[in-house]
């Protein structure tokens, strides 16, 4: 079975590897196909995203640490992929919460 996400992003952020809160939807998920490419820091704030629909939402900020360790320049390279994204609200996959 083929990844239909993108690759290049997965190698720079995968958390729906290693972590299965956010594999499953805590953190939201796109409403058109119900998944999402992982997220990006901008500043302290995690952007969850689908590439394939061209959609991102924010779902906090300094949740996860690693943006701590990431650089301004990091920062605005994740800032200009998301500015063509349309900002919307997530679904929630409600069924996969205990
Ligand atoms: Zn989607």
């Amino acid at each position: 079975m083929s990844v239909p996400f993108g690759e290049r992003h997965l190698r720079l952020v995968d958390p729906s590897e290693t972590d299965p809160e956010t594999a499953h939807g805590y953190f939201g998920l796109c409403p058109q196909c119900g998944r999402h490419d992982g997220y990006l820091n901008i500043g302290s704030e995690h952007w969850f995203h689908c590439d394939t629909h061209k959609v991102k939402w924010c779902a906090g900020s300094n949740l996860f640490s690693d943006w701590l360790e990431e650089t301004n320049e990091e920062h605005a390279r994740h800032w200009a992929k998301l500015a063509g994204y349309r900002e919307i609200l997530p679904a929630f996959d409600r069924e996969s919460r205990p």
